[in-house]
């Protein structure tokens, strides 16, 4: 057929001249339709464009009844056109008629044509609109031919996107900038408005059409050397945080990279007279409707990842050497920044007064991006599929933190609707901060110290802020996470000195190196676990591998000379693991004493509660351990072996269990007798209704997320210590078989007026 129609690169060619012709967007529409079937021998070409409604519009046809123009329209997913807009992929057909999805549109004439070649008119993964030509004749279109029609159909994209059709047809606004609303997970608390900010931008292509393919050719080659010799580089060096990936995403990068089949492709679409932009363009958009379609999880990863190497090469083709490296412009005002995925590094690099929020299209509660939003107190919201092509830069948008929605481009009644929510949540923060300087304890005096949860240099200012009473957990490991290669000793230390020098005065709780499981070090190589929560993690990896212990410990040591020092250890199932661990600390103190250096003025060692094993040895860690801190979040996942990261179980067991409060009672009741301290540093603590019933069992100190502070401060100031716990010790000893004592503690809450909403 190429010589029937002269091939895309003539059409290509006619295209370009119309586009530049100065005239009305209908006119240039009707004379491209005229062109388009002209070149490919076709009796029809018409095209439909979708509308604010979903509803797709015969916008322009050559060889279908021109009085239908603008009146025929169909519903996405409707006749063989609905259906192209729908899967967003070509529909070839040589008898149209006997096709299932076919709709006949009496108005059109359509009924003598027999062949049908529809494409999507596809932008950023958007469906436009779509592209047809028919023929009265049983006719099969070649491959050559569907691709002349795809690239065609990015001309148009571009026409619909810009704008030039507005006022044309009946309900017409570019596709891209509809209100949109999409649901993934809640990642960090808090609701951010704003502006988009792509953290990859996506290269706007403007010029579709080479004017010398011989050019673009080698512009396209010397793109594609330059980004496959910096992915080497960033692999040789073992450089993932320069762009927030981890080894195997660059290891996927360079496959795809090398691949033939995607090198020829994109050479292919240059040929037909694309710019080396469009080509990658135009391949990429079959990509992403592959994604839309693929349905196994892993297939529809590397998509992505093809997906996420293709911009990298357009921004190669835009500015050389700069294909990796995601560019962090200044940011504007209230920005939300959108990505795929992110790594920790990264975020830490944009200005931090300006983000307002973060949306990922991937992210889980324990993705280490989203621990370093939490510190910094963004709203975040993960898995939303798709979202950077939803968006586009300086769209106004809403990320709820709380709901795990976003909503893009909002209508006035959304956006007012979240103003109020804002400034709600502000009065309400207003008033916590009233409390700051009250000192913590219930009606009936009992103190409750309440205490930070941190893990970074950007949590120390909330100590202040918070008002809070120390930190009770210092997740050491975050520092690691964050981390491109391993922290060294030195690094170590100047980190524990500044939360020390932060801290001043107020207690500060060290717990040493929690890895292992969900916290996976980037340039740690782990072996493959099937059960990494039960698996070679925290203290076990600690006293195995007695070097990465030994040094944390010797900086912590060195860190605290002259001052007060709190070490606790995780996940510690049997005493001899305390004994161990203990050993290696006394060791490290003793050598520091013999090398003359200072040491600090008091040492206490502590023990996490969070392997039930341990339960039952309580009494021989109380004779050894100097405290206890009850670490909820794992307790509660390994006492009813339910994954606290897997969504579909994590909510499936209470904490306000008769089960777990008992066990939570016992541990309380055991330090209390053997005088130790006790503090619970799990997310129970954080919530106002949870820390009133801990009250209840004895806990006088809970160590908690900045933000939760001011809520549980408010809800305890009111409660009666002895009250809830005479309320409490009947309830535990009840023997009916309750699953939850939740609704008589939300009873007795409300009956005494305490305010344990959120
Ligand atoms: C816990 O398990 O409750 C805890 C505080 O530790 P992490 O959440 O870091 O495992
Ligand atoms: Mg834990």
């Amino acid at each position: 057929m190429r010589g029937a129609y002269g091939g895309p690169r003539v059409l290509l060619r006619r295209l370009r001249e119309v586009m530049a012709e100065p005239v009305a967007a209908q006119e240039r529409l009707d004379r491209i339709v005229v062109l388009i079937a002209a070149n490919m021998v076709a009796e029809v070409c018409s095209v439909y464009v979708l509308r604010t409604d979903g509803d797709l519009e015969l916008y322009a046809t050559e060889g279908l009844n021109r009085a239908a123009v603008h009146r025929t329209t169909m519903h996405k997913g409707e006749g063989l056109v609905g259906l192209v807009a729908d899967e967003a992929e070509p529909v070839n057909l040589s008898d149209a008629q006997s096709h299932p999805a076919f709709s006949y549109k009496p108005e059109t004439g359509e009924e003598i044509y027999h062949s049908f070649l529809g494409v999507p008119i596809l932008r950023a993964g958007n469906t436009l609109g779509v592209l047809v030509v028919q023929n009265k004749s049983h006719r099969t279109y070649s491959d050559e031919e569907i691709e002349a029609l795809q690239t065609t159909a990015m001309v148009i994209a571009e026409m619909i996107a810009s704008g030039e059709l507005a006022g044309v047809g009946e309900g017409f606004e570019p596709a891209t900038r509809r209100p949109a609303h999409a649901t993934g997970l809640a990642l960090s608390e808090g609701i951010g408005l704003g502006h988009v900010v792509l953290h990859e931008p996506r290269v706007v292509v403007k010029k579709l059409i080479a004017e010398d393919s011989a050019a673009e050719l080698h512009r396209l080659e010397t793109a594609l050397t330059g980004l496959r010799a910096s992915i080497d580089v960033m692999i040789d060096e073992g450089d993932f945080a320069r762009t927030g990936e981890h080894r195997d995403v660059l290891e996927a990068f360079r496959m795809f990279a090398n691949d033939r089949g995607w090198g020829r492709r994109l050479q292919e679409a240059v040929l037909t007279g694309l710019t080396a932009e469009a080509a990658v363009e135009r391949v990429q958009s079959d990509t992403r409707a592959r994604m839309q379609r693929q349905t196994d999880p892993y297939l529809r990863e590397r998509l992505h990842d093809l997906d996420d190497l293709a911009n990298r090469l357009l921004r190669e083709l835009v500015s050389p050497g700069k294909g990796m490296i995601p560019e962090t412009t200044q940011l504007p005002e209230n920005a939300i920044l959108v990505a795929r995925s992110m790594g920790p590094a990264a975020l830490l690099d944009y200005d931090r007064t300006r983000l307002r929020g973060l949306v990922l299209e991937e992210g889980s509660a324990s993705s280490h991006v989203v621990i370093v939003a939490r510190a910094l107190g963004i709203a975040a919201v993960g898995q939303i599929e798709n979202a950077s092509a939803l968006v586009e830069s300086g769209d106004a948008i809403i990320v709820d933190g709380v709901s795990g929605e976003i909503h893009v481009r909002p209508t006035g009644d959304v956006e007012r609707a979240y103003v109020d929510k804002v400034r709600f949540r502000a009065r309400r923060q207003e008033q916590y901060r009233a409390l700051r300087e009250r000192p913590s304890e219930t009606r009936d005096g009992a103190k409750v110290s309440l205490m930070l949860n941190a893990g970074l240099l950007v949590d120390l200012p909330h100590l202040a802020e918070t008002g809070a009473a120390g930190i009770g957990l210092f997740r050491t490991e975050l520092q690691f996470m964050v981390a491109a290669s391993m922290p060294r000793t030195a690094a170590q230390q100047q980190l524990y000195r500044a939360v020390l020098d932060a801290a001043d005065d107020k207690p500060v709780t060290f717990r040493t190196l929690d890895v292992g499981g969900d916290k996976i070090l980037p340039y740690m190589r782990a072996e493959p676990e099937e059960n990494p929560a039960l698996g070679w993690r925290a203290i076990r990896l600690g006293l195995d591998r007695p070097a990465l212990l030994r040094t944390q410990i010797r900086a912590l040591l060195h860190a605290a000379g002259g001052r007060d020092l709190k070490i606790m250890f995780p996940m510690v199932a049997s005493v001899t693991e305390f004994d161990a661990a203990r050993d290696i600390v006394r060791r490290e103190h003793a050598r520091l004493i013999r090398h003359g250096h200072p040491v600090p003025s008091s040492l206490s060692l502590g023990v996490m509660i969070e392997v039930p094993s341990l339960l039952f040895q309580l009494d021989e860690i109380l004779e050894r351990a100097d405290f206890l801190s009850v670490g909820s979040n794992d307790l509660l996942q390994f006492l009813f072996a339910v994954d606290r990261g897997n969504a579909r179980v994590a909510g499936r067991f209470d904490p306000l269990s008769p089960a777990f409060l008992r066990t939570l009672a016992r541990v309380a009741r055991k330090a209390n007798e053997a005088g130790r301290p006790v503090t619970l540093c799990g997310e129970i603590g954080a919530r106002p209704l949870e820390a009133m019933a801990l009250v209840g069992l004895g806990y006088r100190a809970l160590s908690m997320s900045p933000a939760a502070i001011g809520q549980v401060k408010a809800a305890l100031l009111d409660v009666d210590a002895g009250e809830i716990s005479a309320f409490m010790q009947p309830l535990l000893a009840r023997r009916d078989g309750a699953g939850s004592l939740r609704a008589e503690l939300s009873e007795f809450a409300a009956r005494k007026n305490l305010q344990v909403e959120m």
